[in-house]
Protein backbone atom coordinates (compact mmCIF):
# COMPACT_ATOMS: atom_id res chain seq x y z
CA UNK A 1 0.00 0.00 0.00
CA UNK A 2 2.65 2.47 0.88
CA UNK A 3 4.58 2.30 -2.30
CA UNK A 4 1.88 2.53 -4.44
CA UNK A 5 0.13 5.52 -2.54
CA UNK A 6 3.47 7.25 -2.33
CA UNK A 7 3.34 7.43 -6.56
CA UNK A 8 -0.62 8.61 -6.48
CA UNK A 9 -1.24 12.03 -6.32
CA UNK A 10 -4.67 10.43 -4.49
CA UNK A 11 -4.52 6.95 -2.45
CA UNK A 12 -7.15 4.89 -1.59
CA UNK A 13 -7.54 4.99 2.16
CA UNK A 14 -9.18 2.78 4.06
CA UNK A 15 -12.85 2.53 3.02
CA UNK A 16 -15.17 4.70 5.69
CA UNK A 17 -18.55 4.04 6.91
CA UNK A 18 -20.37 6.01 5.06
CA UNK A 19 -18.99 5.15 1.69
CA UNK A 20 -19.85 1.25 2.68
CA UNK A 21 -22.96 2.28 3.42
CA UNK A 22 -23.73 4.38 -0.08
CA UNK A 23 -22.42 0.91 -1.50
CA UNK A 24 -25.04 -1.41 0.12
CA UNK A 25 -28.11 0.99 -0.30
CA UNK A 26 -27.34 1.62 -4.42
CA UNK A 27 -27.05 -2.40 -4.36
CA UNK A 28 -30.11 -3.03 -2.28
CA UNK A 29 -32.04 -0.35 -4.48
CA UNK A 30 -30.82 -1.55 -7.69
CA UNK A 31 -31.11 -5.42 -6.41
CA UNK A 32 -35.00 -4.52 -5.66
CA UNK A 33 -35.73 -3.39 -8.99
CA UNK A 34 -34.12 -5.48 -11.55
CA UNK A 35 -35.16 -5.31 -15.21
CA UNK A 36 -34.45 -7.35 -18.07
CA UNK A 37 -31.91 -6.52 -20.93
CA UNK A 38 -33.03 -3.24 -23.16
CA UNK A 39 -35.96 -2.36 -20.29
CA UNK A 40 -32.76 -0.97 -18.22
CA UNK A 41 -35.42 2.32 -17.87
CA UNK A 42 -36.19 2.59 -14.17
CA UNK A 43 -32.42 1.77 -13.67
CA UNK A 44 -30.96 4.47 -15.87
CA UNK A 45 -33.33 6.58 -14.45
CA UNK A 46 -31.64 5.96 -10.53
CA UNK A 47 -28.56 5.78 -12.09
CA UNK A 48 -28.67 9.18 -14.03
CA UNK A 49 -30.41 10.90 -11.09
CA UNK A 50 -27.56 10.39 -8.69
CA UNK A 51 -25.04 11.17 -11.09
CA UNK A 52 -26.39 14.76 -11.43
CA UNK A 53 -26.69 14.66 -7.86
CA UNK A 54 -22.73 14.68 -7.98
CA UNK A 55 -22.19 17.18 -10.21
CA UNK A 56 -20.80 14.95 -13.02
CA UNK A 57 -19.13 16.90 -15.37
CA UNK A 58 -21.02 15.26 -18.42
CA UNK A 59 -23.82 13.10 -18.45
CA UNK A 60 -25.71 11.77 -21.19
CA UNK A 61 -28.69 10.14 -21.25
CA UNK A 62 -29.89 6.84 -23.66
CA UNK A 63 -26.66 6.39 -25.38
CA UNK A 64 -27.07 3.53 -27.75
CA UNK A 65 -30.34 2.80 -25.86
CA UNK A 66 -30.52 2.99 -22.30
CA UNK A 67 -26.86 3.69 -21.76
CA UNK A 68 -26.23 6.41 -18.86
CA UNK A 69 -22.54 7.87 -19.90
CA UNK A 70 -21.05 10.61 -17.41
CA UNK A 71 -17.35 12.23 -17.19
CA UNK A 72 -15.26 13.46 -14.23
CA UNK A 73 -12.93 15.52 -15.34
CA UNK A 74 -9.45 15.94 -13.23
CA UNK A 75 -7.82 19.47 -12.83
CA UNK A 76 -4.33 17.21 -13.36
CA UNK A 77 -3.31 16.14 -16.70
CA UNK A 78 -3.61 12.39 -17.06
CA UNK A 79 -4.88 9.77 -19.07
CA UNK A 80 -8.66 8.88 -20.37
CA UNK A 81 -10.07 5.99 -18.67
CA UNK A 82 -13.54 4.43 -18.76
CA UNK A 83 -15.21 2.37 -16.15
CA UNK A 84 -17.85 0.08 -17.49
CA UNK A 85 -20.95 -0.88 -15.51
CA UNK A 86 -23.71 -3.70 -17.06
CA UNK A 87 -26.97 -2.83 -15.68
CA UNK A 88 -29.28 -5.84 -16.72
CA UNK A 89 -31.07 -8.34 -14.66
CA UNK A 90 -32.43 -12.35 -16.04
CA UNK A 91 -35.80 -13.61 -15.82
CA UNK A 92 -35.77 -15.59 -12.74
CA UNK A 93 -37.51 -15.28 -9.58
CA UNK A 94 -35.74 -15.03 -6.62
CA UNK A 95 -35.47 -17.58 -3.80
CA UNK A 96 -33.56 -15.54 -0.92
CA UNK A 97 -35.82 -13.89 1.39
CA UNK A 98 -34.00 -10.85 2.05
CA UNK A 99 -35.23 -7.16 2.50
CA UNK A 100 -34.13 -6.31 -0.79
CA UNK A 101 -35.36 -9.40 -2.21
CA UNK A 102 -36.57 -8.26 -6.36
CA UNK A 103 -40.15 -6.38 -5.93
CA UNK A 104 -40.20 -7.04 -10.29
CA UNK A 105 -41.69 -10.77 -10.49
CA UNK A 106 -39.87 -12.89 -12.78
CA UNK A 107 -37.05 -10.67 -12.51
CA UNK A 108 -33.41 -10.67 -10.82
CA UNK A 109 -30.41 -9.24 -10.63
CA UNK A 110 -28.80 -13.00 -10.75
CA UNK A 111 -25.88 -12.09 -11.98
CA UNK A 112 -24.73 -9.27 -9.70
CA UNK A 113 -24.70 -6.24 -12.23
CA UNK A 114 -26.06 -4.35 -9.02
CA UNK A 115 -22.99 -4.71 -7.21
CA UNK A 116 -20.81 -3.50 -10.65
CA UNK A 117 -23.43 -0.46 -11.00
CA UNK A 118 -22.98 0.41 -7.12
CA UNK A 119 -19.46 0.35 -7.29
CA UNK A 120 -19.20 2.34 -10.30
CA UNK A 121 -21.86 4.54 -8.73
CA UNK A 122 -19.62 5.39 -5.41
CA UNK A 123 -16.68 5.39 -7.32
CA UNK A 124 -18.04 8.82 -9.30
CA UNK A 125 -18.77 10.34 -6.01
CA UNK A 126 -15.56 9.82 -4.92
CA UNK A 127 -14.08 11.06 -7.83
CA UNK A 128 -16.26 14.16 -8.45
CA UNK A 129 -15.20 14.82 -4.78
CA UNK A 130 -11.49 15.01 -5.62
CA UNK A 131 -11.33 16.82 -8.63
CA UNK A 132 -8.55 19.00 -8.55
CA UNK A 133 -6.03 16.36 -7.45
CA UNK A 134 -7.61 14.21 -9.97
CA UNK A 135 -5.24 13.57 -13.22
CA UNK A 136 -7.16 12.76 -16.43
CA UNK A 137 -11.13 12.23 -17.23
CA UNK A 138 -12.93 9.42 -16.12
CA UNK A 139 -15.71 8.00 -18.18
CA UNK A 140 -18.45 6.21 -16.89
CA UNK A 141 -20.11 4.00 -18.96
CA UNK A 142 -23.72 2.17 -17.71
CA UNK A 143 -24.84 -0.43 -20.25
CA UNK A 144 -27.54 -1.85 -20.80
CA UNK A 145 -28.17 -5.49 -22.11
CA UNK A 146 -24.72 -7.12 -21.13
CA UNK A 147 -27.23 -11.07 -20.81
CA UNK A 148 -28.25 -10.69 -24.46
CA UNK A 149 -24.94 -9.40 -25.21
CA UNK A 150 -26.29 -6.37 -27.48
CA UNK A 151 -25.12 -3.13 -25.38
CA UNK A 152 -21.72 -2.91 -25.72
CA UNK A 153 -21.33 -2.29 -29.30
CA UNK A 154 -24.27 0.02 -29.89
CA UNK A 155 -22.33 1.95 -27.20
CA UNK A 156 -19.37 2.12 -28.85
CA UNK A 157 -21.10 2.73 -32.13
CA UNK A 158 -22.27 5.53 -30.21
CA UNK A 159 -18.86 7.26 -29.56
CA UNK A 160 -18.34 6.20 -25.82
CA UNK A 161 -15.14 5.53 -26.71
CA UNK A 162 -13.76 8.68 -28.23
CA UNK A 163 -11.04 10.17 -27.14
CA UNK A 164 -10.39 7.24 -24.40
CA UNK A 165 -7.17 5.87 -23.40
CA UNK A 166 -7.78 2.69 -21.88
CA UNK A 167 -10.55 0.33 -20.32
CA UNK A 168 -11.41 -1.16 -17.04
CA UNK A 169 -14.54 -3.14 -15.75
CA UNK A 170 -15.05 -5.92 -12.90
CA UNK A 171 -17.48 -8.84 -12.68
CA UNK A 172 -18.25 -9.58 -9.00
CA UNK A 173 -18.38 -13.80 -8.89
CA UNK A 174 -19.96 -16.36 -6.30
CA UNK A 175 -17.15 -18.96 -6.85
CA UNK A 176 -14.13 -16.63 -5.93
CA UNK A 177 -14.10 -15.80 -1.88
CA UNK A 178 -14.80 -12.68 -0.48
CA UNK A 179 -11.54 -10.83 0.25
CA UNK A 180 -10.12 -12.15 -3.47
CA UNK A 181 -9.69 -10.81 -6.75
CA UNK A 182 -8.36 -12.42 -9.90
CA UNK A 183 -6.51 -9.72 -12.44
CA UNK A 184 -6.04 -12.33 -15.61
CA UNK A 185 -2.68 -11.47 -17.60
CA UNK A 186 -4.52 -12.68 -20.58
CA UNK A 187 -7.88 -14.49 -21.34
CA UNK A 188 -10.68 -14.11 -18.51
CA UNK A 189 -13.61 -15.27 -20.17
CA UNK A 190 -14.56 -17.27 -23.67
CA UNK A 191 -16.22 -16.17 -27.20
CA UNK A 192 -19.96 -17.23 -26.40
CA UNK A 193 -22.33 -17.88 -29.73
CA UNK A 194 -25.67 -18.44 -30.19
CA UNK A 195 -26.95 -20.61 -32.81
CA UNK A 196 -30.03 -21.87 -34.36
CA UNK A 197 -30.35 -25.10 -36.45
CA UNK A 198 -33.91 -25.78 -38.33
CA UNK A 199 -34.09 -29.32 -38.92
CA UNK A 200 -36.76 -29.86 -42.19
CA UNK A 201 -38.37 -33.02 -42.94
CA UNK A 202 -41.62 -34.07 -44.40
CA UNK A 203 -44.49 -34.60 -41.31
CA UNK A 204 -47.06 -37.26 -41.67
CA UNK A 205 -48.72 -40.15 -39.73
CA UNK A 206 -47.44 -41.77 -36.99
CA UNK A 207 -48.00 -44.83 -38.80
CA UNK A 208 -47.08 -44.66 -42.08
CA UNK A 209 -43.27 -43.37 -41.87
CA UNK A 210 -42.27 -44.45 -45.03
CA UNK A 211 -44.15 -41.51 -46.41
CA UNK A 212 -42.80 -38.91 -44.08
CA UNK A 213 -39.54 -37.58 -43.83
CA UNK A 214 -38.93 -37.71 -39.45
CA UNK A 215 -37.21 -34.46 -38.77
CA UNK A 216 -37.20 -35.73 -34.92
CA UNK A 217 -34.78 -39.22 -36.06
CA UNK A 218 -32.91 -36.38 -38.10
CA UNK A 219 -32.34 -33.89 -35.46
CA UNK A 220 -31.32 -36.69 -32.90
CA UNK A 221 -28.51 -37.86 -35.42
CA UNK A 222 -27.47 -33.77 -35.44
CA UNK A 223 -27.20 -33.79 -31.84
CA UNK A 224 -24.76 -37.15 -31.62
CA UNK A 225 -22.61 -35.98 -34.73
CA UNK A 226 -22.59 -32.30 -33.04
CA UNK A 227 -21.26 -33.26 -30.04
CA UNK A 228 -18.13 -35.19 -31.37
CA UNK A 229 -16.56 -32.09 -33.61
CA UNK A 230 -14.98 -30.86 -30.18
CA UNK A 231 -14.29 -34.90 -28.97
CA UNK A 232 -12.86 -35.61 -32.89
CA UNK A 233 -11.70 -32.32 -34.53
CA UNK A 234 -10.64 -30.19 -32.24
CA UNK A 235 -7.21 -30.49 -30.11
CA UNK A 236 -7.49 -32.23 -27.53
CA UNK A 237 -5.42 -28.98 -25.56
CA UNK A 238 -7.89 -26.22 -26.96
CA UNK A 239 -11.18 -25.49 -24.86
CA UNK A 240 -14.47 -25.55 -26.79
CA UNK A 241 -17.64 -26.51 -25.69
CA UNK A 242 -20.99 -27.15 -27.56
CA UNK A 243 -24.18 -27.35 -25.72
CA UNK A 244 -26.96 -27.64 -27.49
CA UNK A 245 -29.77 -26.78 -24.44
CA UNK A 246 -32.80 -26.26 -26.30
CA UNK A 247 -34.62 -28.88 -28.59
CA UNK A 248 -38.42 -28.39 -30.28
CA UNK A 249 -40.39 -30.44 -32.29
CA UNK A 250 -43.68 -32.14 -32.96
CA UNK A 251 -46.92 -31.88 -31.54
CA UNK A 252 -48.31 -35.41 -30.74
CA UNK A 253 -47.64 -39.14 -30.02
CA UNK A 254 -48.39 -40.02 -33.37
CA UNK A 255 -47.30 -37.42 -36.00
CA UNK A 256 -44.27 -37.40 -37.29
CA UNK A 257 -42.82 -34.17 -36.83
CA UNK A 258 -41.75 -32.06 -39.80
CA UNK A 259 -39.56 -29.71 -38.05
CA UNK A 260 -37.26 -29.68 -35.08
CA UNK A 261 -35.85 -25.81 -34.18
CA UNK A 262 -32.29 -26.91 -32.03
CA UNK A 263 -30.90 -23.96 -30.30
CA UNK A 264 -27.30 -23.99 -28.88
CA UNK A 265 -23.91 -22.09 -27.92
CA UNK A 266 -20.40 -22.69 -28.67
CA UNK A 267 -17.56 -21.49 -26.15
CA UNK A 268 -13.81 -21.14 -27.22
CA UNK A 269 -10.69 -19.24 -26.35
CA UNK A 270 -9.11 -18.43 -29.81
CA UNK A 271 -10.99 -17.12 -32.85
CA UNK A 272 -9.55 -19.29 -35.50
CA UNK A 273 -11.20 -22.32 -34.02
CA UNK A 274 -14.42 -20.35 -33.19
CA UNK A 275 -14.69 -19.81 -36.43
CA UNK A 276 -13.94 -23.51 -37.68
CA UNK A 277 -16.58 -25.26 -34.99
CA UNK A 278 -19.00 -22.54 -36.30
CA UNK A 279 -18.65 -23.76 -39.67
CA UNK A 280 -18.74 -27.50 -38.88
CA UNK A 281 -21.30 -27.27 -36.95
CA UNK A 282 -23.66 -26.07 -39.97
CA UNK A 283 -22.00 -28.57 -42.46
CA UNK A 284 -22.32 -31.50 -40.40
CA UNK A 285 -25.94 -30.97 -39.80
CA UNK A 286 -26.74 -30.03 -43.17
CA UNK A 287 -24.23 -33.33 -44.84
CA UNK A 288 -26.70 -35.68 -42.11
CA UNK A 289 -29.97 -34.06 -42.90
CA UNK A 290 -29.29 -34.09 -46.59
CA UNK A 291 -27.90 -37.90 -46.40
CA UNK A 292 -31.43 -38.31 -44.10
CA UNK A 293 -34.14 -36.90 -46.99
CA UNK A 294 -34.29 -33.54 -45.36
CA UNK A 295 -32.67 -30.11 -44.58
CA UNK A 296 -30.87 -28.65 -42.40
CA UNK A 297 -30.52 -24.66 -42.30
CA UNK A 298 -28.08 -23.08 -39.66
CA UNK A 299 -28.61 -19.21 -38.32
CA UNK A 300 -26.11 -17.43 -36.42
CA UNK A 301 -27.73 -15.25 -33.90
CA UNK A 302 -25.13 -13.62 -31.51
CA UNK A 303 -21.65 -13.98 -30.77
CA UNK A 304 -19.36 -11.70 -28.68
CA UNK A 305 -15.58 -12.41 -28.97
CA UNK A 306 -13.32 -13.62 -25.88
CA UNK A 307 -12.64 -11.62 -23.46
CA UNK A 308 -8.71 -10.97 -23.37
CA UNK A 309 -6.96 -8.50 -20.94
CA UNK A 310 -4.03 -6.40 -22.24
CA UNK A 311 -1.19 -8.26 -20.33
CA UNK A 312 0.34 -4.47 -19.59
CA UNK A 313 -2.88 -2.62 -18.38
CA UNK A 314 -3.51 -6.46 -16.38
CA UNK A 315 -0.50 -5.93 -14.97
CA UNK A 316 -1.02 -2.18 -13.39
CA UNK A 317 -4.52 -3.20 -12.30
CA UNK A 318 -2.63 -5.99 -10.42
CA UNK A 319 -0.22 -3.64 -8.88
CA UNK A 320 -2.84 -1.83 -7.65
CA UNK A 321 -5.11 -4.46 -6.30
CA UNK A 322 -2.08 -5.57 -4.68
CA UNK A 323 -1.36 -2.02 -3.03
CA UNK A 324 -5.11 -2.14 -1.54
CA UNK A 325 -5.36 -5.71 -0.58
CA UNK A 326 -2.28 -7.27 -0.32
CA UNK A 327 -0.35 -9.84 -2.52
CA UNK A 328 -1.80 -12.92 -1.44
CA UNK A 329 -5.28 -11.85 -2.22
CA UNK A 330 -4.37 -11.31 -6.05
CA UNK A 331 -5.03 -14.96 -7.08
CA UNK A 332 -5.15 -16.55 -10.09
CA UNK A 333 -8.31 -17.78 -11.84
CA UNK A 334 -8.63 -20.56 -14.64
CA UNK A 335 -10.35 -19.04 -17.39
CA UNK A 336 -13.87 -19.32 -17.32
CA UNK A 337 -16.01 -20.16 -20.48
CA UNK A 338 -18.65 -17.39 -19.90
CA UNK A 339 -19.19 -14.94 -22.35
CA UNK A 340 -19.41 -11.10 -21.51
CA UNK A 341 -19.81 -8.56 -24.12
CA UNK A 342 -16.92 -6.47 -22.06
CA UNK A 343 -15.17 -8.02 -25.36
CA UNK A 344 -16.16 -5.31 -27.43
CA UNK A 345 -14.15 -2.92 -25.41
CA UNK A 346 -11.36 -4.96 -24.90
CA UNK A 347 -11.34 -5.76 -28.83
CA UNK A 348 -11.18 -1.69 -29.26
CA UNK A 349 -8.96 -0.26 -26.44
CA UNK A 350 -6.03 -1.42 -24.14
CA UNK A 351 -7.50 -2.44 -20.80
CA UNK A 352 -8.50 -4.88 -18.34
CA UNK A 353 -11.71 -6.42 -16.49
CA UNK A 354 -11.02 -8.26 -13.25
CA UNK A 355 -12.57 -10.82 -11.32
CA UNK A 356 -14.02 -9.61 -7.88
CA UNK A 357 -14.57 -12.25 -5.22
CA UNK A 358 -17.98 -12.29 -3.15
CA UNK A 359 -18.58 -15.73 -2.72
CA UNK A 360 -21.41 -15.66 0.07
CA UNK A 361 -21.52 -17.76 3.77
CA UNK A 362 -23.14 -21.20 3.56
CA UNK A 363 -23.84 -23.34 0.23
CA UNK A 364 -21.80 -22.22 -3.08
CA UNK A 365 -24.13 -20.72 -5.09
CA UNK A 366 -24.15 -19.82 -8.97
CA UNK A 367 -24.77 -17.14 -11.50
CA UNK A 368 -27.63 -17.26 -13.29
CA UNK A 369 -29.66 -19.53 -10.71
CA UNK A 370 -32.64 -17.95 -8.31
CA UNK A 371 -30.30 -18.98 -5.80
CA UNK A 372 -28.05 -17.17 -6.61
CA UNK A 373 -26.28 -14.36 -3.29
CA UNK A 374 -23.59 -12.19 -2.96
CA UNK A 375 -21.56 -11.37 -0.26
CA UNK A 376 -22.10 -8.06 0.50
CA UNK A 377 -18.59 -7.30 1.86
CA UNK A 378 -17.50 -7.96 -1.59
CA UNK A 379 -18.66 -4.08 -2.45
CA UNK A 380 -16.06 -2.09 -0.52
CA UNK A 381 -13.14 -4.36 -1.69
CA UNK A 382 -14.13 -3.75 -5.32
CA UNK A 383 -14.71 -0.09 -4.56
CA UNK A 384 -11.26 0.04 -3.13
CA UNK A 385 -9.53 -2.09 -6.27
CA UNK A 386 -11.46 -0.05 -8.89
CA UNK A 387 -10.76 3.18 -7.07
CA UNK A 388 -6.95 2.03 -7.75
CA UNK A 389 -7.14 0.72 -10.64
CA UNK A 390 -8.26 3.72 -12.11
CA UNK A 391 -6.31 6.02 -10.33
CA UNK A 392 -3.22 3.69 -11.47
CA UNK A 393 -4.46 3.87 -15.34
CA UNK A 394 -5.05 8.02 -15.14
CA UNK A 395 -1.53 8.10 -14.54
CA UNK A 396 1.11 9.11 -17.85
CA UNK A 397 3.35 6.45 -16.73
MN1 LIG B 1 -22.76 -10.78 -15.86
Amino acid sequence: MLSMASKLPLAVREVDAATTQHLITHRRELHASPELSFKEDETAHYIAERLETLGVDRLTRGVGGAGVVAEIHGERPGRSVLVRADMDGLPLTETADVPFRSTHVGVMHACGHDVHMAIALELARWLAERRHELPGMVRFAFQPAEEQAGGAKPMIDAGVLDGIDRVVGLHVWSQLPTGQVAVPRGIVMASADMFTLTIRGRGGHGAQPHLTIDAVVIAAEVVMAVQTLVSRETSPVAPAVITLGSVHGGTAANIVAGEVVIQGTLRTFDAELRALLLARIAQVAEGIAGAMRGSSEFQHDSGTPPVINNPAMAELVREAATSVLGKDAVVPLEPLMVGEDFAYFLKERPGCFFMLGGAPEGPPVVHHTPEFRIDERCLPIGFQVMCAAVLRLLQPD
